[in-house]
Parts: C-alpha cells; structure tokens; sequence
C-alpha cells in the first residue's frame, strides 16, 4: 500500500521534469533541422553570388568588352589605339563604376593586353585551372581574397573575350567584381531567410511544447485523480483506511513535537446488515452517505473523518482534552442518531463510538485504532454507545475477528464439547450437581480451555449461539442423567451479553420445557461483574429468571466490586466464593476473615455458598466448620466428560 502511495506521489512529481524533458528532447530535432536549413541557404547564397558573378561578367564582356574591341583578330599583337580607347570608354561608363574592381583583358599567353588602371603585368597565372579554362571556352568564376576590392573579397570571373565581328574567342578576360554589394544583399537575405526560419521553427517547437504542455497537463490531472480515488472513499468521498492512516500519522507526530495529544474515534454503525438486507444496498449507501453528512458539520478544523469501509468510520482529533472527548461524541452520536429517512423508510441510526487517546493509549496508528476497536466492541456489547479505552488488556481485534468466524463454523461442525465438574455437599460429602464448562476441539490448534475463545465471544454476537448451544447440550445431558435416577443441579455459565439479550428468560425456560426438565434444576451462573454497575436490564433479566423458577449464582464473588448489599433484593440462589481466596485459606487469615464473612451475609441474604478450586482435604474442613454449604475443586474432580461422572469418584473414593 505504502509502496504504491509513494509511487504516485513520484508519479505526480515527475510529470513536471516529463516536461522539460519533452522540451528539450523537441528541442535537439529542431535544432538539427534549423543547423541543416541554414547550412542550405549559405551554400544557396554563395552559389547564387557566383551566379551573378558569373551572369556579370558575360554582361560586360558582351555589352563592354566584345564591342569594344570590334572586329578583332588575335590580340597577341596587342591592342589598336581605337581599342584601347574603346575599351577605356567602356571601363569609364558609369555601369562600371563601383561594379568592376580591375579588369584585364590578356592574351591567351596570359599577356596583360589592357588593364583598367593602365598597368601591363599581374592578374593569376596561365597555369591557373580557372585561366585554362577560360582560353578554352568556358567560364570559370569563383570568390577569392582580393586585396583591392572593398572588403577585401572579390569575384572572380575568366572568361574567353569574344570578338563581336568573328564571334571568335580571341583571349582572355580577367574580371573582378566586387564581392561586398552582393555579399552585403546576400547577407541581408540570409538575414531574412534566418529570422524566417527562426519564426517557422520556433513556431513549430512552441506547437510541439503545447502539446507536451497539454499532455504532460492532463498527464498530472490524471494522476492526481487517480491518487485522489486511491485515497478516497468512491461513495461518501471521505478519506480512505490508507488516507485515514496517513493523515493520523501525521498527527500523531505533529502531537509528539509539540507535546499535544488528541483522540483516535472509531464509529460503527448498529445493525447496518439489516438495513442492507431488508431495504438493499442502494439504502445501505445512502444510509452511508447520511452518516457522513452527519458527522461532518461536527467536526473542528484540523480533524479528519474517514470512511475505513463498510460501516466502519474513524476520526482523528488532534489536539481534542481527554475532558472535552466524551461530550463532544455524545453531541456528534446525538446528531448521528437523529431518526433518518431512507427511501421512505424512517430508521433510527444508531452506532458504537470507541475512543482512544494519544499519546495515552498509543503512540502508533495501528495500536491505537486497536484500542479504539476494543472500547468500540465494548461499546456494541453493552448499553453505553460511547466506550472510552480503559486500558483492559484483551486479544487484539484481528484475533477475536478469526476466533469469531472460527467459532461459528465450529458450533456447525460440532468441535465444542462439554466437561461436567461435579459440586459436593460438604455436609455429606455427595454430589449434588454439576458445573458444565465448554471445550473447543479446535482442528489444528487442538483442545482449547475457555479462555483462548471466550472473550473474543463475548465481544462480539458469537456468545449468543454458543451459550444456547451450551444450555441445549447440558439439558440433553440432564435428561440422561435424571434417566439413570441422578437428579443433579446443572450449572451453565452465561456471559452478561446473554442476560442483556431480550427474552433471553423466555428462551431458557422454553428450553427446559422443552426437554421436560423442572427449572429448580437448571442454575446461570453469572459473574459478579456483569451484575454489577449499569446493570437494569441485567437485573431485570434476573427477575425474570427467578421468576420462571431458574436459579442465579454470582460467580467469581469476591473479585469484583460488587458488595453483597448491592445484591440484596436480587433473587440469587447462590453465591460461588472466587478461587482466590479459597486457595489463600489456608496461609492468609485475611482471605478466611472474607471467606467467612461473605457466608454469613450470603445466608443472611438467603443464598447458598459454594466455594470453588478445592483442592485439598484441610480447606474442606475448614470450609466445613465455616458453613460453606458446598465445595468444588480438583480436591474431588477435574472437570470431566459425561460418562466419567461417576466412575471417577467412586474410584477414587472421595465421594460416598
Ligand atoms: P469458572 O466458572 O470459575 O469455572 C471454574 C474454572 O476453574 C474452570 O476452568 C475449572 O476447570 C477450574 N477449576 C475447577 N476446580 C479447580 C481447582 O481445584 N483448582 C484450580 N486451579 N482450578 C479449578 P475452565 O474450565 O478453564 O473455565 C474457565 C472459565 O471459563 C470459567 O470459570 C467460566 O467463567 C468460563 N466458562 C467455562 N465454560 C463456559 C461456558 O459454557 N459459558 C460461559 N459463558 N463461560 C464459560
Ligand atoms: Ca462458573
Ligand atoms: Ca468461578
């Protein structure tokens, strides 16, 4: 998960860097192309001077020079004086001023014939490739460094003198011709073709850096979206379990920084399944989006609502006092539970808030949404909607939620079994009952003592099918043994969830009938704490109990809060003294100073007294002299299976 949030992030990043690299990646062809461009139009504009070069000088030798020298033979006799002054006036025109750098006009021996300035001698030599050519006929014109002309650069042209008479090739012309004006224009063209250039390419790449602009854009739109949905609910559009996660990371560390803490909420919503499966999944989203809305306007700046899915929500609230936490859920639970109108259908929203705080009760995310799910739990247990963590060290979530599924499966597979431990008279020394405790077989983790599976049934609804399916086996079994003329009690333990279950009196006296078996005969036992404290409904159930005629015994007494007073007007049959002090009897005058108390009070009250985890001879006599009516404990039986009841005893002979 982390991984592939990082990867988004670089994802989202990079898409800047992706722009300059398409800029700069666009850049290198067009740069090629502008380099090969330019090229052309030199090698364009150093031919096209050569060609004027070349079309000047067949001008002046046609228009100046052939008429010039007229009807000429050879010129290896040099010039008449009528030619020279013709050629002097054609040189003097004004077409020539500032066209022509130096002319000579030369014998094909290379003899300067006449020269503009009047000297006799220079001009390139006869063994020349370009003079050659021209004695034979052609021309030949090129750009050459040329000290006389402005700039220091002419073009040179040779070309054969044609006489106009003969039209015969009579010698040779040198001309050179300024270079300056034509490179000048030539350059201003460039110039020109440069800019244009400039503007076409530039113009091109700007084309191309749009696009990559507009990609590189949507590019990123893109990935912020997908990190957006990544992170998101789809259907409340709350932050997701992974943004929740971020976020109270951040917080949890801004806290340890500033020395602050604040709270971490989770909020689950009471009987959600049934609204999707009675209204669909249509009302059960919109049930959802309800909630949401509800929670939002309560929330202050800096806090953060997330959906973690299903009907699971979380806050984090950074900075929240631990004195401000409960009324500030009650008031956010009080907005949550207005009635609401789901397609037509009005529901009363009701949900479990767990609260943990921080730095309190964790310093990590997971530690502390682990916390918050076990006061969460407690609170769908119990009657209270907001649970603040206490600190009560149970299994963590993730194993009571795999302890529940697997329990499920395990009450339909049958691996929970039954062992009976017998409770003795200790004025005769008889059985006079038996405690049923559950095992589980489990498939691969073998037999399992209550203790690994019970709490995380209790937690959550799985403890209403097991007990029932306890209750069914132990009156099964009692009816065998009522058969074989063994009329025993039989104790079952329930758990307080059981007893807060609605006709849950009714279920059991049903039960009972059902296997035809007298209520007097069937004793709960039920811990002193799940008696204790907010505890009407629990108490109601115990009236209703005693009502039908089953009997309540208050296990584990001693080790709660509960003083017996709280207990009186309560219909209880029996009160089981906590193994605890029973062991201490012996050692600590304390333990037997309670013991004896509570069986005095208890038979004040009406009620029976067994004591449990009897182990050896000296504590049932002492128990006995005290007047502890009965006693249970390895000293007589280990819990056993159905059938080894009797036989163990008799064996051993403990029991008459
Ligand atoms: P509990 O009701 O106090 O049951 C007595 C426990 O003490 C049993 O442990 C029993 O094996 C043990 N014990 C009996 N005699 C002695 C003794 O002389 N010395 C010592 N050291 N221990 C003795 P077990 O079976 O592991 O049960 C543990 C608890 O699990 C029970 O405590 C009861 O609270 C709960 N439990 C067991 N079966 C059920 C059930 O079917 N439903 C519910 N709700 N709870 C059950
Ligand atoms: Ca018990
Ligand atoms: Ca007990």
């Amino acid at each position: 998960m982390w991984r592939r949030h990082r990867q988004r992030r670089q994802g989202a990043r990079s898409s800047a860097s992706l722009f300059a690299t398409y800029a700069v990646a666009g850049l290198v062809p067009i740069a090629a192309l502008g380099a090969v461009l330019i090229r052309g139009v030199q090698q364009d504009a150093a031919r096209q001077g050569i060609d004027q070069g070349r079309s000047q000088a067949a001008v002046i030798a046609e228009m100046a020079v052939a008429p010039a020298l007229g009807n000429a033979g050879r010129l290896d006799e040099g010039l008449t004086a009528d030619q020279r002054r013709h050629l002097q006036e054609a040189t003097d025109l004004a077409l020539f001023h500032g066209s022509v750098v130096r002319m000579r006009v030369r014998t094909f021996a290379g003899q300067v014939v006449y020269a503009d300035d009047g000297s006799t001698a220079g001009g390139i030599s006869t063994a020349d490739p370009a003079f050659r050519a021209a004695s034979t006929g052609d021309t030949a014109v090129d750009v050459v460094d040329y000290p006389d002309a402005p700039g220091g650069r002419a073009i040179r042209a040779l070309q054969p003198v044609v006489a106009s008479a003969t039209g015969e090739s009579v010698g040779v012309l040198e001309l050179y011709l300024p270079d300056q004006a034509i490179a000048a224009r030539l350059h201003r063209e460039i110039v020109q073709t440069y800019w244009r250039l400039g503007g076409v390419l530039g113009g091109i790449y700007l084309v191309l850096g749009l696009i990559a602009w507009s990609t590189t854009r949507s590019l990123r739109r893109y990935a912020a979206q997908q990190e957006h949905e990544a992170l998101h609910d789809g259907l409340t559009g709350l932050p997701n379990r992974e943004e929740f996660r971020n976020r109270a990371a951040h917080a949890l560390a801004a806290g340890r920084r500033d020395g602050t803490g604040g709270a971490v909420v989770l909020v689950d919503l009471n009987r959600f399944k049934e609204v999707n499966d009675t209204l669909g999944h249509h009302a059960g989203d919109e049930l959802l989006q309800v909630v949401a809305h509800r929670l939002l306007p309560g929330l202050r700046s800096g806090d953060t609502l997330a959906r973690l899915g299903g009907d699971e929500f979380a806050l984090i609230m950074p900075g929240l006092e631990a004195a401000d936490v409960l009324p500030r859920m009650n008031r956010l639970r009080e907005e949550l539970t207005r009635e609401a109108v789901i397609e037509g259908v009005p529901l009363n929203v009701e949900a479990s808030f767990g609260v943990a705080l921080y730095p309190e009760h964790g310093s990590d995310v997971e530690e502390l949404l682990q916390r918050a799910d076990a006061a969460m739990y407690q609170s769908k247990r119990g009657a209270i909607d907001v649970v603040l963590y206490d600190g009560g060290g149970v299994a963590t979530p993730t194993q009571w939620l795999v302890v529940q599924a697997e329990l499920r499966h395990a009450l339909q597979r049958d691996e929970l079994f039954l062992v009976y431990q017998p409770k003795v008279d200790l004025a005769d020394g008889a059985i006079n009952g038996v405690e049923a405790l559950v095992r589980w077989q489990h498939p691969e983790r073998g037999l399992l003592p209550p203790s690994e599976f019970l709490p995380a049934a209790e937690l959550s609804g799985v403890i209403e099918p097991l007990t029932a399916w306890v209750l069914r086996r132990a009156a099964e079994d009692q009816v065998r043994w009522l058969a074989e003329g063994r009329p025993w009690v039989v104790s079952v333990n329930i758990s307080a969830r059981n007893l807060e279950t609605p006709g849950f009196a009714g279920f059991v006296a049903d039960l009972l009938a059902e296997h035809g078996l007298p209520p007097e005969l069937m004793l709960l036992e039920v811990t002193e704490t799940a008696l204790a404290g907010d505890a009407e409904t629990a108490a109601q159930a115990v009236r209703d109990l005693a009502a039908r005629g089953i009997g309540i015994s208050v296990d584990d007494f001693g080790m709660g809060y509960t003083s017996l007073s709280q207990l009186r007007g309560m219909p209880i049959a029996e009160i089981k003294i906590d193994r605890a002090f029973v062991s201490d009897l012996l050692t600590d005058s304390e333990s037997r100073a309670i013991v004896r108390s509570v069986i005095e009070l208890a038979h004040g009250l009406g009620s029976k007294v067994t004591a449990e985890g009897v182990e050896v001879p000296e504590m049932a006599d002492w128990l006995t002299t005290a007047g502890c009516d009965k006693a249970q404990g390895y000293l007589y039986s280990r819990p056993v299976a159905w059938r080894d009841i009797q036989r163990t005893y008799v064996a051993e002979g403990v029991i008459r």
